[in-house]
């Protein structure tokens, strides 16, 4: 029988202790009523975390902002950077390169989205830039400069968001010290037991190497790529994504800091996959995610290695993996985040997010207080639904990214390009090419200029545009063009330097951040 004080309280125990484990530990005690949730965390330090994800989407920031955490005390903590979008190189064709943006292109104008009136002024053959020239993400990225967006949403310095890179190992342990200073218990052992109530199938305890036993009213998985709890105890099926994304395996490397101190993630296509390069401030970290069908270890290892642009600091370190996702991520009294409810490759730097959006809707739909292991099922109902939207719809944009390749005569890149899709990826697709229309999710990732920036990136033309563009005269289309460009480089030239900025902004031991004077319009 479980007694004490605890007894009181809904018990969440949480198996798990990578970024998942410690970013549920660390959302959920800032979250919810310490009198009325007890929380528990059990890692092994044998088993270890994945310890790679370097790179994190902007939403990271009002997770770090809700736990209260200082800007710049993280990044110190965890040699942080900042991140403006990520580069793609070769991925339409070899030798091209694009941005995707944490931020706009242009703005809407009659109502109108800017894409179209882009494509118009293009199409009627005026003297227009690129694409990528109406971002302000963008110009800055390829400026190699970084400042805090202004809050003055008149100002076109407003029109960006900001991410980080950091070291994922350092962020679990700071999170660690935010979580147990707030009376989250952590211990450590290895889970070796799951014990069920016969009758219902919940779970009631898990049980260590040691012999000890943990019970527990609610059990969250982040067990990593082992699922011990959801995969493994309650059996829940794998949706197996191979057949649209088939790279398999990573290596990954980190490598002295480079010169090029970039606010960006870089993306290159290569033969059987694609390598990453991330900027921390104490070095670069560095993989090859590549398709073990497709190119053999030994092959991989070559091309990561000629990759890097200084001497790697370890022996690559093999992941192996499966994109998918779990057919559920919460059963009976068992909800499972990050890894241990899917996987999907660090194209687009997503699973940290799915983590995030996992705890907020966790902690949202959490079941109420002292009602013990049983939940209403209408609450696992819904975050379940959300889960899923989540994962479908990251798994469509990547795909995107290998469909829309003209790297001929690879394998790899042949298959992509030719195999079939899901209905729901054909159908943005299809919206695209015939009328420049991009996804306007209310919930979930991409925003529509994360769209246009991938399609248009990667060469896929649309054979029209919304006629409404038309109500704009075409010289009043150029001159919007022109006035927007000319701001946009009037204001990055203005800008510091990323690498002077977090010096800057780090400087001093208690962190406490000066952010240089920004001259915003
Ligand atoms: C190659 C690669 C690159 C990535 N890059 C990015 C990126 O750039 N951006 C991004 O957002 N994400 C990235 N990710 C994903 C990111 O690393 C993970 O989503 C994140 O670290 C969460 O992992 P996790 O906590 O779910 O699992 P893990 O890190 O594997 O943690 C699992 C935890 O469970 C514990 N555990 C397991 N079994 C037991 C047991 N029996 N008993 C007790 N404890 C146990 C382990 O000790 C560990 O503490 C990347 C992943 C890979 C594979």
């Amino acid at each position: 029988m479980d007694t004490g004080p605890e007894a009181q309280t809904t018990r969440v125990v949480i198996v798990g202790g990578g970024s998942a484990g410690w970013m549920c530990a660390a959302g959920l005690s800032r979250l919810l009523d310490p009198s009325a949730y007890s929380l528990t965390l059990i890692e092994s330090d044998e088993i270890g975390a994945v310890g790679v994800g370097e790179a994190t989407l902007p939403h990271i920031k009002i997770f770090n902002d809700m736990l209260g955490i200082r800007e710049a005390e993280f990044l110190s903590a965890t040699q942080g950077t900042f991140k403006l979008g990520i580069e793609f190189r070769g991925w339409g064709a070899p030798g091209d390169s694009y941005v995707h943006p944490f931020g706009t292109f242009g703005e809407p104008w009659g109502g109108v989205h800017f894409q179209h009136h882009w494509l118009r002024a293009r199409s009627a053959g005026l003297p227009v830039a690129p694409l990528e020239a109406y971002s302000y993400a963008v110009a800055a990225c390829r400026a190699g400069v970084f400042e805090f967006p202004s809050e003055d949403r008149k100002s076109i310095r407003s029109t960006y968001a900001y991410a980080y890179h950091f070291d994922a190992s350092l962020y679990a342990n700071f999170l660690r010290r935010w979580a147990t200073a707030r009376g989250v218990r952590r211990i450590e052992g290895k889970v070796v037991e799951v014990a069920r109530d016969g009758e219902s199938g919940l779970i009631e305890a898990v049980s260590l190497e040691s012999g000890a036993r943990i019970a527990g009213d609610l059990f969250v998985d982040c067990s990593g790529f082992r699922s011990l709890l959801l995969g493994g105890a309650l059996e829940v099926g794998w949706q197996d994504w191979t057949p649209w994304l088939p790279c398999d395996r990573a290596l990954a490397v980190p490598c002295e800091r480079a010169t090029d101190f970039t606010p960006y993630t870089r993306s290159t296509a290569q033969e059987a996959g694609w390598t990453w390069r991330i900027p921390l401030q104490h070095r670069t970290g560095n993989g090859y995610v590549f398709s073990s069908r497709f190119t053999d270890e030994d092959r991989a290892r070559e091309v990561l290695l000629s990759a890097l642009d200084a001497p790697p600091q370890a022996e690559p370190k093999l992941l192996r993996f499966s994109p998918g996702r779990r057919e559920l991520a919460w059963r009976g009294n068992c909800v499972a985040v990050g890894l241990a409810s899917g996987f999907l490759e660090p194209l687009e730097s997503t699973s940290i997010f799915l983590i995030q959006a996992a705890v907020t809707d966790l902690a949202n739909l959490m079941p109420a207080p002292r009602q013990g292991r049983r939940a209403d099922p209408r609450l696992a109902n819904e975050f379940n639904r959300l889960f899923a939207i989540q994962y479908d719809r990251v798994r469509d944009f990547l795909i995107l990214h290998y469909r829309a390749n003209a790297r001929h005569g690879q394998p790899l890149w042949d298959y992509v390009r030719t195999m079939p899709i899901p209905d729901t990826l054909t159908q943005k697709m299809s919206l695209f090419e015939a009328r420049a229309l991009t996804p306007d999710y209310k919930y979930g990732l991409f925003a529509r200029d994360s769209w246009l920036s991938v399609l248009v990136g990667q060469g896929v033309t649309p054979q029209g545009y919304d006629r409404l563009a038309e109500g704009l005269s075409l010289a009043d289309a150029q001159a919007h063009l022109e006035r927007l460009k000319a701001r946009i480089d009037a204001n990055v030239a203005a800008m510091s330097s990323h690498a002077g900025f977090i010096a800057n902004y780090c400087a001093g031991s208690d962190g406490a951040g000066q952010q240089p004077a920004a001259t915003v319009r």
